[in-house]
Order: structure tokens, then sequence, then C-alpha cells
């Protein structure tokens, strides 16, 4: 069962891992591959530097997805810095053809903004924009319809809009789980919503794992 998001190695499942980029091993067990990106909490006047190591980082073969990374406008230093910091982010992950990991808190207007100049350049040279997953998604199934369109994917942690969840399944869209900042086993998130969605975990653990869609070009 793929924990597509988690900043712990707690069991043997496979999993996208969230590290520091001054914390990175080495190497790491096989079932585990990283994220690595500047939280929005954690970006500062001086998030420039900070980028450059993630940059360097983030060429490993092991390093699947930019972020997390993103918008808060609850926590987290002034709104113009972020967007700063994120965009340099989004031009990171289109660099090194990685998806992004993005955490959006009450700054979905300014995703979508993003999105869309993104899609724009896309358009211009004629290539595709990487995926951009929405992790711990909460919202409605209306916010999650908008984003949807716009070519952007959600993660769901153990708290979630059940209609939204519903909503998502039905749509045909891939959806991923995850732990976050938890200490919850994935198991414990697969059998919750394997039972609002009245599916085996089985076939919702194939559907919710993202190794041949995802990271298909990292996975080969
Ligand atoms: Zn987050």
């Amino acid at each position: 069962m793929y924990n597509f998001h988690t900043y712990y190695i707690t069991d043997e499942e496979p999993c996208l891992l969230n590290v520091d980029v001054a914390d990175i091993q080495p190497s790491y067990p096989e079932q585990v591959k990283l994220s690595i990106g500047l939280h929005p909490w954690k970006v500062t006047e001086d998030w420039r530097d900070e980028v450059k190591t993630i940059r360097d980082a983030a060429q490993r073969t092991d390093v699947w997805a930019i972020g997390e990374c993103g918008l808060d406008k609850v926590k987290g230093v002034e709104l113009s810095v972020q967007l700063e910091a994120f965009r340099a982010h989004i031009a990171l992950a289109e660099e090194l053809q990685k998806p992004m990991l993005i955490h959006c808190v009450r700054a979905f207007d300014e995703l979508l903004m993003l999105r869309r100049e993104l899609e724009a350049t896309c358009r211009q040279e004629g290539r595709e924009p990487q995926p951009w997953v929405i992790h711990g998604f909460r919202g409605k199934p209306e916010q999650a319809k908008q984003v949807m369109t716009k070519g952007m994917l959600l993660s769901f942690g153990h708290q979630y809009n059940l209609e939204t969840l519903r909503f998502v399944f039905t749509s045909s869209r891939p959806f991923y789980l995850e732990t976050d900042d938890s200490r919850l086993s994935v198991l414990h998130i697969y059998e919750q919503v394997a039972r609002h969605l009245d599916v085996d975990v089985s076939r919702l653990s194939r559907l919710c794992d993202p190794r041949k869609t995802l990271f298909a070009r990292q996975n080969p």
C-alpha cells in the first residue's frame, strides 16, 4: 500500500518520504523514494540558498518529487515571499521533469493562477507541464473539481471531506493516500478509505499506487 506522503519510515510499505535536504541520507531502503523541497512554513528571506541545495540533491534518482512546497496564508512568511520561493520550485520541477507535491492552505486562487501561467508557458513550448499533487486535501467537492480541471491531482490523509473523496473516486482520476506527519500506519488510512468508499483494500491499493502512472518516468 503506497504511502504518498510521510515523514517516517514506519513499515515495509512503499512510500514517498519527505526529507529535509539537510538530513538527506546517502541511501534508503529500496521501497523508499524521496520528495524534497522547502515547506512554506520554512521559507525565510534566505530561501534562495536553500533552493540551491535542494536543486543539487534533487538530481538524485531516488528523489521522485519536488516538495512539499507551496503556499499557506495561515502560517509562514508573507505571501509575496512564499510565491517567489514556490515559483522557484515550479521551475525546478520542470527542469528536472519531476512531479510536485504541494501544500496549499487558503491560497487556491494563487495556486490556480500559477498553474495557468505554467500551462501557458508549456503550450508555447509545445510540452506538457509536470503533474501537481495537492497533499492532505480537505476541501469541498467544488474546490476539488476546480483544481482537477486544471490538471492537478489530490492526495488524502486521515481527515478529508467524505463527499470530496467519493467525488474523486467516481471521477476516474488517480488519487493518493498518505499518513502525512502522523504516526498512523498507512494500512489504517487504506482501511478507513476502503470502508468509506465501500471497496476492497486490495483494489484501493492498486488504484492509489503512483508508481505506474505518476512516477512512470522515475520508476522505469
Ligand atoms: Zn503540508
